[in-house]
């Protein structure tokens, strides 16, 4: 068994699904598990009808959610002709289900409500790529992932539970599975509660949705299909040498998530790992390169991989007597980031003073600064960026960083990690 994830690019308009397709038809042989997120900026769409719901402007709300849903009846209607009918019934369930809760008035909380609504994104884009596999005799069963992947509660970043998502997933599969049917297609991002309300699993969850169907089903292999040849050592529209990584280690792209690289979803790699099914990261504009493979063999001769990230705060907290920052202080701010689902990208801590480097949310950097405030003098310095190089060598550190208004730089045999102004 094979599983493939196709991102939002991937299907964003009638050629890309038809090239969706095409690769799949060279696959079909052997059995397939099909991820796919939302068309294109569909989620960035419905998270404005979320919000504009939740603000008490219905009418915006029913607006712009009508655009969400003509763009899907149009695709619909230009890329099927025998299963336009069974498609559209099964678009015009979900758009009910929507449009009676838009208008109700929110009772329960903005994230309860984001995920009844951007849920929507993949559960239509998979319904007209089922059908249109259907149409062009590529046979398929769709399933609604809601039906196995179960959560918690925990809206907008909802925790799998596993052991029973393992027992719905493999016995869903499994059954559907079969000598005549041999692909299964399904959605990324999204899940439900035992009470069958909808979860997502946080922005761009879709890759690790797929690696979770391929941990359970025990897949021979994770396909992600992307817009880029594979994984590069840098974001190629920021460093136009940025070169194609034939093979990476799994923890070499757990540390490059980690430090914000946007290759594959931080929580994709440890459902793989854990059984060794290797990743590929393939590009659905040209499948026939080989792409990067992500595995357990130790990597040799990496590039320095680069990372920036901007949009950053430092937070400065000195204690206030001028005494030492001792254990007690510390467990508490780790108990503050637990406690605001704060991620600092850097700590570094000095006799009187710890300084904390994280992306610039401002309520957070409220709530943290407030807290903090107890125990500390707490100074904020905004508009910063962070530049991570992993394999750095003095020329290339030197390079990227000297003519950069160095505030604070961390280093290890590894890894640098610059911020500056
Ligand atoms: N559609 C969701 C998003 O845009 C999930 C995903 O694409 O992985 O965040
Ligand atoms: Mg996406």
């Amino acid at each position: 068994m094979k599983v493939f994830k196709f991102g939002g690019a991937s299907v964003n308009s009638i050629d890309r699904i038809k090239n969706l397709a095409e690769i799949v038809a060279s696959y079909q042989s052997s059995p397939l598990v099909i991820i796919v997120s939302a068309m294109g900026k569909t989620t960035n769409a419905l998270e404005k009808v979320a919000e504009a719901f939740y603000q008490g402007k219905r009418e915006e709300a029913i607006q712009l959610f009508h655009v969400v849903k003509h763009q899907h009846l149009n695709t619909c209607k230009y890329m099927l002709v025998f299963k336009y009918n069974a498609c559209l019934e099964q678009l015009s369930d979900f758009f009910t289900e929507i449009e009676w809760l838009l208008h109700d008035k929110p009772v329960r909380s903005y994230d309860y409500y984001y995920d009844q609504i951007v849920c929507l994104g993949e559960l239509l884009s998979s319904c007209i790529i089922s059908h249109y596999l259907n149409e062009v005799n590529i046979k398929n069963e769709w399933i609604d992932v809601r039906d196995c992947m179960r959560t918690n509660n925990n809206f907008r970043d909802a925790d799998v539970d596993w052991a029973v998502t393992t027992e719905k997933i493999r016995a869903t599969i499994l059954d559907l599975i079969t000598e005549e049917n041999k692909i299964v297609i399904t959605q990324g991002y999204i899940g439900a509660t035992e009470d069958n309300e909808s979860t997502t699993l946080g922005r761009e969850g879709s890759d690790y949705s797929a690696a979770i169907f391929a941990n359970v089903l025990d897949a021979e292999s994770l396909s992600i299909w992307k817009d880029v040849d594979g994984v590069m050592n840098a974001d190629p529209k920021a460093y136009p040498d940025a070169v194609l990584i034939n093979e990476l280690n799994y923890t070499e792209v757990i540390e490059m998530a980690y430090y914000g690289a946007q290759v594959i979803h931080p929580k994709t790699i440890k459902p793989l790992q854990n059984k060794q099914i290797p990743l590929y990261v393939k590009s659905f504009l040209n499948s026939n390169l080989p792409g990067t493979t992500i595995h357990q063999k130790k990597n040799k001769n990496l590039p320095p991989i680069i990372v920036l990230k901007n949009n950053q705060a430092l937070l400065e907290l000195k204690t206030q007597d001028f005494s030492f920052v001792g254990e007690e202080p510390i467990i508490e701010l780790y108990r503050l980031f637990k406690q605001l689902h704060i991620k600092p990208n850097l700590i570094q801590t000095a006799a009187i003073s710890v300084f904390i480097c994280m992306d610039d949310k401002p309520e957070k950097i409220e709530q943290l600064a407030l807290a903090a405030s107890h125990q500390f003098d707490v100074q904020i310095q905004k508009g910063l960026s962070i530049l991570t190089i992993r394999h750095y060598n003095e020329t290339v550190l030197a390079t990227l960083s000297e003519t950069k208004d160095k505030v604070l730089q961390q280093q290890s045999e590894e890894t640098v990690q610059v911020l500056f102004k």
